[in-house]
This record gives structure tokens, sequence and C-alpha cells, in this order.
């Protein structure tokens, strides 16, 4: 008799406790990063935000006439900066693309010029995107010269997804640079603040799905009304436990294929060096 109350109760608190524990923790680990594109000049959208209080990634256009100083402001409003490295795209207007950026004519010297002297540019750069590109993220050569600085510098890549032949997530693997692909654009030229709301839905969506989903947005034209739609939508985001993050949070890496390399150092530390087992190799 005493022993089935005591399991009864026992039954009981555990029942309790597997109630709460699901919508305490189990959605802690969805991520999502929402990458703001075209920061460098005075457009709309920009003061926004800087000011905004939205963890957002601000990707800074280089050689532009705000770059240097939008990417320091960024910086002390705690938003994490990628450099928004301008590509040659297979169609459009060349004059969209801004000064040095990266086409296909380039010599390989050349190239490691312009993506050098982009990271001057652009301080506190943690990762690079492209900014069109269609054509150059399809170029082995070229992306290989610019994935080579990356991992010099220990910048992280993240492929716009301008083309779906693109290169980078290969080479990104190949080379062990970490890396990651845009799910969803949220808005274009001329979205409206319903389009990007949608669009925001649809990463919320996506997030939910894959636990993790990269978005990417613009300043410009009508970056006031990517801004609004963004914060419009953010209780949706709360409410669902979907975290906004950098995108140096949601990054493949090869690292895990690679446990030793973690665990060895810290393993040093605790032991005598002198009686820890020499390694392999
Ligand atoms: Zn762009």
């Amino acid at each position: 008799m005493q022993l089935r109350f005591v399991v009864r109760t026992f039954l009981s608190i555990a029942l309790l406790l597997t109630a709460f524990i699901p919508t305490s923790f189990a959605n802690e680990n969805e991520q999502v990063a929402i990458i703001i594109d075209d920061f460098g000049g005075d457009v709309r959208g920009v003061q926004s935000f800087l000011d905004g209080n939205i963890p957002v990634t601000v990707a800074v256009m280089p050689f532009m006439e705000q770059s240097t100083e939008q990417a320091k402001l960024a910086h002390n409003a705690g938003l994490e900066v990628i450099i928004h490295m301008p590509m040659e795209p297979k169609k459009g207007k060349a004059s969209w693309l801004g000064p040095n950026a990266i086409t296909s004519d380039l010599s390989d010297k050349e190239i490691q010029k312009r993506v050098l002297a982009a990271i001057e540019n652009v301080p506190f750069a943690k990762g690079i995107n492209n900014h069109m590109g269609s054509k150059i993220v399809e170029d082995e050569r070229i992306i290989r010269i610019i994935l080579e600085i990356a991992k010099q510098k220990g910048l992280y890549i993240i492929d716009s997804g301008t083309s779906s032949s693109s290169v980078i997530p290969k080479l990104a693997k190949e080379m062990d640079i970490p890396y990651a692909t845009r799910d969803i654009f949220i808005d274009d030229t001329h979205s409206s603040k319903a389009h990007v709301m949608k669009q925001m839905s649809s990463l919320l969506k996506i997030a939910k799905t894959n636990k993790k989903a990269i978005a990417i947005g613009h300043v410009g034209i009508n970056g006031h009304k990517t801004f609004e739609g963004i914060l419009t939508t953010l209780p949706s985001f709360t409410k669902e436990r979907v975290k906004i993050v950098p995108a140096s949070h949601l990054l493949e890496t090869n690292i895990e294929k690679d446990p030793m390399h973690f665990w060895q150092p810290k393993e040093m530390e605790d032991e005598d060096e002198n009686t820890y087992p020499a390694p392999s190799k």
C-alpha cells in the first residue's frame, strides 16, 4: 500500500516535471540570424538599425563614403559586422557594384589586394558575404583566393545565395572555413512593410523546422520599411522562443570532426606536462 503511494507520488512529480520542461527548454536552441546588407552609404534604414537594439548582423560595403564610420558605429552598438564584398553578377549594371568590386577579369594579385583593402576599410569585421556576385561565386579560382584570405584573417563566409551553382559551400568545407548559406531574403528594392512581415513569418517557420535560419535584408530605398517590418514581427519570435543571434553563432564548421583539438589543451593544463603522453604525430 505504502509502496504504491510512493510510486504514484513519484510518477506524479515526474509527469509534472516533463510537462514543464518542454516549454522551458525545448526551443532554446532555435536561432535565426538577420543580416542587413548594403551599409556604407547615407541611405534609409542605416540609422534605425544602428539605434534599433535588434541584434542584426551589419554587412558593410567597403570603400563607400561612410563604410569605416558605420562599421565602427555598428560595433559600438554591439552589432556584429561583416564585409559585404561587391562581386560581379551575370546580369545587371556595373554601377550597382560600387568601387573596387571583384570582377572576373582581375588577376589573382589584384583580387588579393582588393579583399585585403576591404578588410582594412571595414574595421571589426568577423566575416564576409557577397554583394550580388552571381558570376563570381561560380568561379573556383576567384572564390579560392577570397577564402584563402578569409582563412588567414580568421573570417567566416556567408553565401548570400545569388547563384545556385555557387562554389562557396564546397570550397569552404574543403578549406575548413566556417560558413553558412542564406535561407531567405526578407525584402527587395521595392518591398513594402507587409512583404517584410510575410518573409519574417516564413523565416520563423524555417527556424522551427531546421532549428536555425539565416535571413538577409537591406538598407536602401526602402530600408526603413525593412526595419519596421522586422521590429513589428519580433514579438512572434519571442513568443516562439526563437532567438535572434549574430551570424557567427550559426556557422557550419569542421571542428566537430576534430574533438581532439578541443579537449587536448584543457587536459594539458590539468596534467603534469612531463607525464602527459606525447602526441602520436
Ligand atoms: Zn548588397
